[in-house]
C-alpha cells in the first residue's frame, strides 16, 4: 500500500494535467434571423455574451445560455444599438442575472422615432446594473481569455497590438484598397470590436463596423495581426466587409451571422470565400440572395430554408489554438488544427 499510494497520486495528478489540458473555451453562435448573439463559457464557468438578437429572440437566446450550464451573465457585451443586437437584452436581463454590461456609452447617434427603440428600452435595464464603457485600447476583464476592445465609440486603435501576430506590418492590399461613401446608418460606427485570445487561439468579431472603419484598423499598417476564426462585420452586408482587412487577417474560418434574407450578400461572401488561408466558411443560415453560388455547402449551414429556426454552431477552443466547430442542426463537426507559425 505505501507503494501504491504514489503511484495512485501520480495517476491522479496526470488525470488533472490531461484535464487542464483539454478545457475548452465553448463560443455559441446563435441564430438570431440575421442579428447577433455570441456566448463565451469559460472552463471557470465565466461567461460573457456579445449581443443578444431582436427582442423576440430573447426566450431562444436564454435557452441556449442555460443549455450551455449558465445561470448568471458576468458580461453582457451590446455593441452598438441596434435592434438587432439589444433588441433581446431587457426581457434576457428579466430570465438571467446580468453581472455587468459594456456598451459604447448611454447615447445613440439615431434618435430616429423608428430607430431609438432598442436604445430607449436598455437605458432601464443599464441602469439597474453596472455598465462598463470601453475605449478603443481597453479590455474586458474575464480570468483566462484575453478579451480586447479595439473599435468604440467611431473610434479605433491607433497602434499595433503588442503581440499580435502579424501586426504592425505594412498591409500591401492598402495600395489598390477602395472606400466606401459613408454609412446611412451612423449607430454602426459606435460598435464595440473585439479581439478575443484563449491561448494560441485568436478571434475577430467587429460587430456592424463599416467598411471605411475596417479600412482603418489595416491600413496603411495591419494593427490587428492575423486570427484563426473572424466572426463577419455586419452579416455579410455590402456596407462592411472590405477585402483589405478580411484579406488581410487570414483567417482560417469565417464565421457568417447572416438571416435568410438579412446580410448574406453574394459580393461579401465571395470577398470572405477567396480569403487567403480560409478553410472553411460557415453560415448561420443559407441565404436567399446567395442562391447556388454564394452559399458554402449544406453541412457548413446551421439553418438552410425557412422552416429552420434556431441552430446554433458550437465552436470548443483549445489553448493549443486547435478548435472544432459543430453544426446543431446536423451534428456534422469539424477540427481545425493547431495554427501553423509559419503562415502567420
Ligand atoms: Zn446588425
Amino acid at each position: 500500500m505505501r507503494k501504491l499510494l504514489p503511484l495512485l497520486a501520480g495517476i491522479l495528478a496526470v488525470t488533472v494535467v490531461a484535464v487542464r489540458a483539454q478545457a475548452a473555451l465553448d463560443i455559441y453562435f446563435m441564430d438570431t434571423e440575421g442579428g447577433q448573439a455570441t456566448l463565451f463559457v469559460l472552463p471557470s464557468g465565466q461567461s460573457m455574451l456579445v449581443d443578444a438578437g431582436f427582442a423576440n429572440n430573447a426566450e431562444r437566446v436564454a435557452g441556449i445560455v442555460k443549455q450551455a450550464g449558465v445561470t448568471m451573465l458576468d458580461y453582457m457585451v451590446i455593441t452598438h444599438y441596434h435592434g438587432d443586437h439589444v433588441g433581446g437584452v431587457p426581457e434576457l436581463a428579466n430570465r438571467l442575472p446580468i453581472r455587468n454590461f459594456v456598451d459604447h456609452g448611454g447615447y445613440t447617434v439615431e434618435l430616429q422615432p423608428n430607430r431609438v427603440t432598442g436604445y430607449a428600452a436598455y437605458q432601464p435595464v443599464r441602469a439597474r446594473g453596472r455598465a462598463i464603457v470601453p475605449k478603443p485600447g481597453d479590455s474586458i476583464p474575464l480570468e483566462g481569455l484575453d478579451v480586447q476592445v479595439v473599435t468604440a465609440s467611431g473610434g479605433v486603435i491607433k497602434t499595433r497590438m503588442a503581440g499580435a501576430p502579424g501586426a504592425g506590418q505594412p498591409n500591401p492590399l492598402c495600395r489598390d484598397a477602395k472606400l466606401k461613401t459613408p454609412d446611412p446608418t451612423p449607430e454602426n460606427q459606435e460598435s464595440i470590436g473585439l479581439v478575443v485570445r484563449y491561448g494560441a487561439f485568436r478571434m475577430l468579431d467587429l460587430a456592424d463596423l463599416t467598411w471605411n472603419m475596417e479600412h482603418q484598423l489595416v491600413c496603411p499598417n495591419n494593427l490587428i495581426g492575423t486570427f484563426d476564426v473572424f466572426h463577419t462585420t455586419r452579416h455579410g452586408d455590402n456596407n462592411s466587409g472590405a477585402p483589405q482587412l478580411v484579406h488581410a487577417i487570414r483567417a482560417r474560418v469565417t464565421m457568417m451571422n447572416n438571416g435568410e434574407k438579412k446580410g448574406g450578400q453574394p459580393e461579401y461572401w465571395q470577398i470572405a470565400r477567396d480569403a487567403p488561408g480560409l478553410e472553411d466558411l460557415w453560415q448561420l443560415h443559407r441565404s436567399e440572395a446567395g442562391g447556388a453560388a454564394h452559399n458554402s455547402p449544406d453541412q457548413f449551414l446551421a439553418n438552410v430554408n425557412e422552416t429552420d429556426h434556431g441552430y446554433s454552431l458550437k465552436m470548443s477552443v483549445k489553448t493549443d489554438g486547435s478548435f472544432t466547430m459543430t453544426n446543431g442542426r446536423t451534428g456534422f463537426s469539424k477540427s481545425y488544427g493547431r495554427p501553423q507559425v509559419s503562415s502567420r
